[in-house]
């Protein structure tokens, strides 16, 4: 983002000038309910203990949609349903996942796998040997694929790559195995797996990729230089399963009592990869969004527009199941007033991002969460301990125009939308994001009661305002931060237009890609900005894949790509919205019970 294109100023909430939107009294009632009787870890612990993992479209996927959609009913909401957003070809799931170094020496292994990837038959042993790099040592492995795992990267020549495919075509192998990719300098041993769900359900893969933790990964690779042969044994469990599988996100409300055709949209992605249980990601976001409906059903809280709440489908896919919700409900997008989108972790909802236009508005509608005390007072990570207030409203000019989640489907369509700014002593990004830590005990459970309850009131003073929010300065038609979609589909850590590390066997490791690659031009165009390399990897009909040239330390490498379906980006700026015409409505009290 260039200097000129936004501003920021932080500004007090000021509440005790202003009136609120939620009557005191209902408020005292909201805040007691959602942090002396909150139901939110419980909330988190069955979606992530006893349901688990939901990637999309496994069966996971389907039980936390019909368990979430009863728990909505059972709290007493309206128009509870499963809304379908698309289909999968075919059903995915993972069980377990064991390995183990029998010879020279036992070693208990940490190991994953791709989604939509196969898994072993059975528990299965055979030898270790290294990824052939000559045509020679294809050669010398003739009879004995079939019996084999093999270790590494796949042959970096295209003809030694096509010797070795021949071979294992014709005799087989047990799998691949590799370093898991992705640690980071002050979490060495963290594996990241995510997958690619368009697989052809006419041609599924049959070979295992399996990748094991870093430091088991050294230890392998010496015992590999060593005299003695290495023999590993496999169990992992992935299972495929005949489609096609409904997708849906899950729908519930409380109507409005004066304008039930105006929403106010609270939402999270329900979907998960497949690692751990994803409890950050999203576990955190649906607690907090069923919690914030619960709180609000059991005080009885009458707003004057609908409350939308929505769990999202797809998100990990491309924001699928919000990209479509919104494409279907385009004509209504002007009802929606404003997106209240929690994700990215389990630390406090603390602060959103506005445009000078919709300050005064939000003063109002946020007035009650400014009496909340943080749930702690000094909350930051790595040392930033400086103290933060309990609510700050940061002011740009223009909303910001990216956001690797659902709430950018709604900028997108020029609808003011969020992802809360969260503090607190969490790392998310870089500990539990996608990772084999990202289990339920990490959440903190007063943070998740604080940020539910900010939630509620957040949602019930928007939905009573006098007014919809108004929308100058959003951005239509700006698209969403497609990073993670492109590092997932790539096999890939991207850092700008630099590949911070490239994980074995994925795509670009495939095509060639290094650890510290750098992309300069694409089909031979000087590309400099992350957009434009976007653009250039989409598939285009009838067009050649592009051909990426990399610097590579003081030189300069050329590698293929197969084109990556992203979801759209930006070009330039986007459009600002402005807000739209209203039909005046009658002015009442501004307190409403
Ligand atoms: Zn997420």
């Amino acid at each position: 983002m260039s200097k000129s294109f936004c501003s920021f100023v932080a500004v007090p909430l000021l509440a005790a000038l202003l009136p609120a939107q939620v009557d005191p009294q209902l408020a005292a009632r909201i805040k007691e309910e959602g942090l002396q009787r909150s139901q939110v870890m419980a909330i988190l612990d069955h979606l992530t203990n006893s349901i688990g993992q939901r990637l999309t479209g496994s069966d996971n996927f389907t039980l936390a949609c019909e368990w979430t959609k009863a728990e909505f009913e059972r709290m007493g909401l309206k128009n509870v349903h499963l809304d379908e957003w698309g289909e999968f070809p075919v059903i995915w799931n993972r069980g377990q996942w064991q390995g183990r170094v029998l010879t020279p020496e036992p070693i208990e292994l940490q190991v994953a796998t791709e989604a939509w990837t196969a898994g072993t038959k059975g528990r299965v042993s055979g030898t270790l040997r290294p990824m052939p790099k000559t045509a020679e040592d294809v050669a010398a492995l003739s009879g004995l694929a079939a019996t084999s795992y093999f270790w590494g990267s796949r042959p970096s020549s295209a003809a030694v790559r096509r010797a070795f495919d021949a071979l294992v075509q014709k005799e087989g192998c047990l799998g691949f195995v590799a370093r898991a990719g992705a640690a980071h300098p002050r979490f060495p041993t963290r594996m990241r797996v995510f997958g690619n769900h368009r697989v052809n359900p006419n041609n599924l893969p049959t070979i295992p990729n399996i990748v094991v933790r870093q430091d088991q990964a050294a230890r392998i690779e010496e015992l590999l230089r060593g005299p003695d042969a290495v023999t590993i044994e496999f169990d992992i469990r992935n299972r495929f399963r005949a489609g096609p599988v409904k997708l849906h996100n899950v729908v519930a409300e409380i109507p409005g009592t004066e304008f039930p055709d105006q929403v106010v949209i609270v939402c999270g992605h329900l979907d998960s990869w497949h690692m751990a249980t994803g409890t950050t990601d999203n576990g955190t976001g649906t607690a907090s969004t069923m919690e914030a409906a619960r709180i609000l059903a059991a005080v009885g809280a009458k707003p004057r527009r609908t409350i939308r709440f929505i769990l999202w489908g797809g998100e990990e896919q491309g924001l699928l199941g919000s990209n479509s919700y919104v494409r279907r409900n385009r004509t209504s997008m002007n009802n929606v007033s404003a997106v209240f989108n929690h994700d990215t972790g389990t630390n406090w909802a603390q602060g959103l991002t506005v445009t000078p236009s919709m300050v005064d508005d939000l003063k109002l509608a946020l007035a009650e969460i400014e009496s909340m005390t943080p749930p702690e007072p000094d909350a930051g990570v790595d040392g930033d301990r400086e103290p933060v207030p309990v609510l700050e409203l940061t002011v740009a000019d223009r909303m910001p125009a990216r956001g690797g989640s659902d709430h950018a489907s709604f900028l997108a369509a020029g609808v003011p939308a969020w992802s809360w700014t969260l503090k607190g002593r969490s790392d998310y990004f870089n500990y539990t994001w996608h990772t084999q830590w990202d289990t339920f005990d990490i959440a903190i459970p007063e943070y998740m009661r604080h940020t539910s309850t900010v939630v509620a009131l957040a949602a019930l003073g928007t939905a009573n305002l006098p007014n919809l929010i108004a929308r100058d300065g959003v951005m239509r038609a700006v698209g969403t931060d497609a990073t993670p979609v492109l590092e997932a589909a790539l096999g890939v850590e991207l850092d700008g237009m630099t590949f911070k590390s490239v994980k074995p066997d994925g795509r670009a490791a495939t095509a060639g890609i290094r650890d510290g690659d750098v992309v300069t031009h694409v089909n031979g165009e000087e590309v400099t900005d992350f957009g434009r390399l976007m653009r250039a990897l989409r598939p285009r009909e009838g067009a050649e894949p592009p051909r990426l040239t990399l610097k590579r330390g003081s030189g300069e490498a050329s590698v293929v790509l197969e084109p990556v379906e992203l979801p759209r980006q930006p070009r330039g700026e986007g459009r600002p919205e402005r807000t739209p015409e209203r039909a005046p409505e009658r002015p009442r009290d501004p307190v409403i019970r």
